[in-house]
């Protein structure tokens, strides 16, 4: 396409961008004023359901950004059966998302094997310091408050009911 059939065609474009605005309204939301609801799914913050972590690192060692940071010890716990040796458990001591590196990319939730991890919609995080953008096991613990009931997915999902005791 030469220049000037280009750039008719481009300001084609403008011109109907410009009357479909004026006619039906901005597709866009005055941020901070106006805030919309995100969709159930969306990838907004991850949350920690610590009891399920057991310290394994498949999200830390998944991700591709290197932004999970974990450390724990193992804790003898009482056997399962009386008579029994103590098991050997793995106990959480750190487990921080620097959300300065994600990229919302979703591996580490996808990997878990053991449904620690979720996704919440929640988005206003924003930190005027880059390093407060490091959501330590607490902070990320309290995310799962806003992690959505799976009745609000959208109908037809085959995607399994993870079981996550809500936190009290
Ligand atoms: S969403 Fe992706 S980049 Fe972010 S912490 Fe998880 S694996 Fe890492
Ligand atoms: S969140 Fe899941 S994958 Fe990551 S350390 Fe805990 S149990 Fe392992």
């Amino acid at each position: 396409m030469g220049l000037v059939p280009g750039l008719v065609t481009g300001l084609g474009v403008t011109f109907k961008e410009i009357v479909k605005t004026v006619t039906k309204g901005a597709e866009t939301v005055q941020y901070p004023h106006v805030k919309e609801d995100p969709p159930a799914r969306a990838r907004g913050v991850i949350a920690l359901h610590e009891e399920n972590c057991t310290s394994c690192m498949l999200c830390a060692r998944e991700c591709p950004d290197w932004c999970i940071y974990i450390e724990g010890h193992k804790d003898l716990a009482p056997p399962r059966r009386a008579g029994g040796k103590p098991r050997t458990v793995n106990k959480l001591d750190r487990f921080d998302i620097d959300y300065g590196l994600c990229m919302y990319c979703g591996i580490c939730v996808e990997v878990c094997p053991f449904e620690a991890l979720f996704w919440s919609p929640e988005y206003e995080y924003s930190e005027p310091r880059i390093a407060d953008l490091l959501h330590d096991k607490s902070r990320l613990g309290q995310w799962m408050e806003t992690v959505p009931e799976f009745e609000s997915y959208e109908g037809g999902s085959e995607a399994k009911q993870k079981k996550v005791p809500r936190p009290a």
